[in-house]
């Protein structure tokens, strides 16, 4: 009899479900024997406008180099990231996507007989890298599918190291203002790291979305996280990062990989990050999907939570996991919720226009099927 790895593995991991992806392209393609090419893929609030053109030239132009190893610094990231969000780079710490952020935090902050709070219906990459150190999740019921950030102060206790909160939330779609924002910020202790993950802030600024960049001067608990996975189009890079004070940037500095993100990575994101028309054109494209599918939705009589980010959450009722079912069918991948407590709704990444339309001509379809 071999030992059970699975009951050596310390508890916290035990109780863990692995992360669940949106359905590859090619995995349906092969389900129903038909042409990738014609299947549309709305399920991982990727950037439908394909990378920008100048960070494809960057990444070109560095695959020269692919023997050597990556500026384990970052530097010139870091340079361009401090200059745009106006803080010092020993402010800056680069992460493999921001999940690696979140990660590095839970290593470096939590372990077992500490916590982490953070909102039901929260990015799934919070209890993982809580419990995968041994730390306790502890969970605050949501209000109203967002964040109840009053509920969410009342749960910390005298072990609590780490608040998780996302503003938009994925996915939910849901935010708070800056006024909910300080206020909480105000009453949290001092010793709790509060982690602001702004995936999606790229999407909302200038509307009624604070920037977390404006609370980190007030607040040395506040490390804001962003992503270079989202708006601007690099997903599958894995770059993003985070923004502290230098001290808790010297912290995670310690526990990161020495070369956590390729160079490739390193270059295109230093392109994205100046290539304002593309970011611009992604606001754009996101802001009339989002109409369109507003406007198909409500055409068809279904109900939906207001979203701020790249994607919104629909709701299907108990019709939820049928209709994801008949959509695959029709080549339309989405992404079901129910493990993040939403059975009854779709996540739905906002696409280009003719991807929205055939998501919203497939669905009409399914939903008049019965
Ligand atoms: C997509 C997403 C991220 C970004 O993940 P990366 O590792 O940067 O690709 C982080 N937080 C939330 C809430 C997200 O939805």
């Amino acid at each position: 009899m071999s030992a059970d790895f699975l009951a050596l593995a310390q508890p916290g991991v035990q109780q863990l479900s692995p992360y669940v992806p949106g359905k590859p392209v090619d995995e349906l393609a092969r389900e129903l024997d038909i042409d990738p090419s014609t299947i549309v893929k709305l399920a991982s609030n990727e950037n439908p406008l394909g990378a920008s053109p100048k960070a494809l030239t960057a990444i070109r132009e560095e695959l020269a180099e692919l023997t050597r190893y990556p500026d384990g610094n970052g530097f010139a990231l870091k340079t361009l990231l401090a200059e745009q969000c106006g803080v010092q780079l020993d402010q800056v710490t680069l992460g493999n996507g921001s999940n690696d952020i979140l990660e590095l935090v839970a290593r470096a902050y939590l372990a077992p007989g500490l916590n982490a709070v953070f909102s039901e219906h929260a990015f799934a990459v919070y209890p993982i890298v809580t419990q995968a150190v041994g730390a306790q999740a502890r969970v605050v019921p949501a209000n109203d599918w967002g964040h109840d950030l009053p509920a969410m102060l009342a749960a910390i206790d005298d072990n609590t190291r780490v608040v998780f909160i996302a503003n938009p939330n994925n996915p939910t779609g849901t935010w708070f203002g800056a006024q909910a924002l300080n206020e909480f910020l105000q009453d949290v202790p001092e010793r709790v790291l509060v982690v602001l993950d702004e995936a999606y802030i790229e999407y909302a600024e200038g509307g009624d979305l604070p920037d977390g960049l404006e609370f980190l001067s007030a607040y040395p608990n506040l490390l804001v996280s962003r992503t270079f996975s989202k708006a601007y189009g690099l997903a599958a890079l894995r770059v993003g990062y985070g923004l502290s004070t230098a001290v808790v940037a010297d912290v995670l500095n310690r526990v990161r990989q020495p070369f956590n993100v390729n160079s490739l990575a390193l270059a295109a994101a230093c392109a994205a990050l100046q290539d304002a028309d593309y970011l611009a054109e992604s606001r754009r494209l996101n802001e009339a999907g989002m109409q369109q599918l507003q406007d198909g939705f409500r055409e068809l009589g279904l109900g939906w939570i207001p979203s701020k980010g790249n994607f919104i959450a629909l709701d299907l009722g108990q019709l939820a996991a049928p209709v994801y079912q008949g959509l695959l069918r029709e080549g339309v991948i989405v992404r079901p919720v129910a493990n993040y407590g939403m059975p009854n709704h779709l996540r739905i990444t906002i696409g280009l226009p003719a991807e929205n339309t055939r998501l919203l001509e497939a669905l009409a379809k399914v939903l008049a099927r019965g």
